[in-house]
C-alpha cells in the first residue's frame, strides 16, 4: 500500500492532540506531518496565572519535540498560502503535498485595530503581556486596574473573568486591595453569551461579590497612552492606571487570503465532522466558525479544538484503515473558571442543545482548581489525557 501523508498545519491544541492521535490509529507507513511557526508552544490556559506571578513563561512552555514526540514530522515555517483543491500547503517558498490536510492554525490577535491600546495595556492573550502585566501590578500601589475585551468575540470566554478574580485575590493577599480599584469593561453585553444568560449571571454575581466594577456592552475605539485613558463608542471616555486588554481577534492571513475564508475569514466546516466543503481538508478549533442555534458562533476554546481533532482523527483512521468507528462531533464542552483563593468553578454542557445550550456552573472548589492544574502539568508533559465523551 502507497505511503499516505496527513498535513496538520498548526501546532496548538488541536493539531498537537490531531497528530498524536492519526500517530496512534494510522498504519506507521503514513506520514504525518506537523507545520508550524514555534519550535514551542505556550499553555495559553495558564496565562492568568502568569498575571499572578503564580506561574512564569517558561513554566508553562513546551517544546513540540515534547508535545508530539518523535515519529511526527514537524516542519517548522511560517505558512503562506493553503490550496485546498491540490491539499497543498505553502511553508515559506517550499510546498508540502498531502493526502488529507487538518487546518488548525488558531486566531490571530489584532490589537494594533485599536489605535493607542498596544502602546498602554498588556495583552492578556500571550505570555510576554501577561508577565509584563504582572510586573506592573507590582509596582502598582493605588488606583484603577481596568480589564478590558477590545472586542465582543474572542477564545475562552471565561478567561478575562477569571483574571480580573484572580488580580482581585491576589491583591487581598498583598494588603493592597482597599487601595486598588478592578473593573471589568467588556465588548460583549453579558460574560460568556454563548453558555447563555444563566451562566453571565452567575459570573456577574461572582464579580459584583468581590467588589469587581462590571460595565458589559462597552465597545473601546480609541486608546490615548499619555492621558491614560480609553474611549468608547458611546462618547464616555473612562481613566485607567493599569491597563490589561484581550485584543480582538481574526483569522489568520493565510486563511483569510484562502478560498477557505467563509464568513469574517472564518472557515466553515461541518459542525459534526470538521470536514470542510473540499474533500479530504479538515478545520478545526479556533479557526472555525460553527453556528449554534441561537445564531453566536460555537465559543472558540482548546476544549473544542481537543474534541473535535480526536473526531477527525478517528474518521481519518476508519477511512483509510477500516478501523474504529465513525465519530462525529456533539458540542459538549467544559472549562475550568479560576476565582481565586486556590478555587475553580467547573462549567460543562452541550453547546448544540436546542433551543439553548444546556450550560451549567459548579460553585468554585479547590477540586476544580486542582482539576486544571492537573491537566496543565499533563500537557506541559506531553500526556494528553482523553476528555469525557
Ligand atoms: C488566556 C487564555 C486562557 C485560555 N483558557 C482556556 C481554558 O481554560 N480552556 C479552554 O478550553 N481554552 C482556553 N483557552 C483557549 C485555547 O487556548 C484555544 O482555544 C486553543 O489553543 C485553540 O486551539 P487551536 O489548535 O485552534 O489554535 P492554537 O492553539 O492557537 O494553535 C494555532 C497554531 O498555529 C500556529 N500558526 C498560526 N498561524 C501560522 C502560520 N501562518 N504559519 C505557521 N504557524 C502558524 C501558531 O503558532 C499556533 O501554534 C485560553 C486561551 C487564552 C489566550
Amino acid at each position: 500500500m502507497p505511503t499516505r501523508r496527513v498535513i496538520v498545519v498548526g501546532a496548538g491544541v488541536g493539531g498537537v492532540v490531531a497528530a498524536r492521535r492519526l500517530r496512534k490509529l494510522l498504519s506507521a507507513r503514513d506520514e504525518i506531518v506537523v507545520v508550524d511557526r514555534a519550535a514551542e508552544a505556550a499553555f495559553a490556559p495558564s496565562f492568568p496565572w502568569l498575571v499572578t506571578g503564580a506561574r512564569t513563561a517558561s513554566a508553562v512552555t513546551a517544546r513540540l519535540g515534547t508535545l508530539l514526540g518523535r515519529s511526527i514530522r514537524v516542519v517548522h515555517g511560517e505558512v503562506v498560502a493553503l490550496d485546498p483543491v491540490a491539499r497543498r500547503v505553502t511553508v515559506g517558498d517550499r510546498e508540502l503535498d498531502a493526502d488529507a490536510l487538518i487546518v488548525a492554525l488558531g486566531a490571530e490577535l489584532a490589537p494594533e485595530t485599536i489605535p493607542g491600546l498596544a502602546a498602554f495595556g498588556h495583552n492578556l492573550y500571550d505570555a510576554a503581556g501577561a508577565t509584563a502585566m504582572h510586573a506592573a501590578l507590582r509596582q502598582l500601589r493605588s488606583g484603577r486596574v481596568v480589564i478590558l475585551t477590545a472586542a465582543p468575540a474572542y477564545k475562552c470566554p471565561a478567561a478575562p473573568y477569571e483574571t480580573a478574580m484572580l488580580i482581585d485575590a491576589w491583591l487581598r493577599r498583598q494588603g493592597r486591595r482597599a487601595q486598588v480599584e478592578v473593573d471589568v469593561i467588556a465588548a460583549e453585553a453579558a460574560p460568556m453569551p454563548a453558555a447563555g444568560p444563566a451562566i453571565g449571571v452567575a459570573v456577574s454575581g461572582m464579580l459584583a461579590a468581590k467588589r469587581i466594577g462590571y460595565t458589559p456592552g462597552r465597545q473601546v475605539v480609541h486608546v490615548n497612552p499619555a492621558a491614560g485613558s480609553l474611549q468608547f463608542d458611546d462618547g464616555r471616555v473612562e481613566q485607567v492606571d493599569l491597563l490589561g486588554y484581550v485584543p480582538p481577534h481574526r483569522a489568520p492571513g493565510c486563511v483569510r487570503g484562502s478560498v477557505l475564508a467563509g464568513a469574517g475569514g472564518w472557515i466553515a466546516a461541518d459542525r459534526a465532522t470538521l470536514e470542510t466543503t473540499f474533500p479530504g481538508v479538515y478545520a478545526i478549533g479556533d479557526v472555525t466558525s460553527i453556528p449554534l442555534a441561537s445564531g453566536r458562533p460555537l465559543p472558540k476554546a482548546g476544549v473544542f479544538a481537543h474534541r473535535q481533532a480526536d473526531v477527525v482523527a478517528a474518521n481519518l483512521a476508519h477511512a483509510w484503515t477500516g478501523r474504529g468507528a465513525p465519530a462525529a462531533f456533539d458540542g459538549h464542552g467544559a472549562c475550568f473558571v479560576e476565582t481565586g483563593d486556590g478555587r475553580a468553578g467547573y462549567g460543562a454542557g452541550n453547546f448544540y442543545a436546542e433551543p439553548a445550550p444546556g450550560i451549567v456552573l459548579r460553585q468554585p472548589s479547590r477540586i476544580a482548581h486542582w482539576g486544571k492544574v492537573a491537566y496543565e502539568r499533563l500537557w506541559l508533559r506531553g500526556i494528553v489525557v482523553g476528555l469525557p465523551g
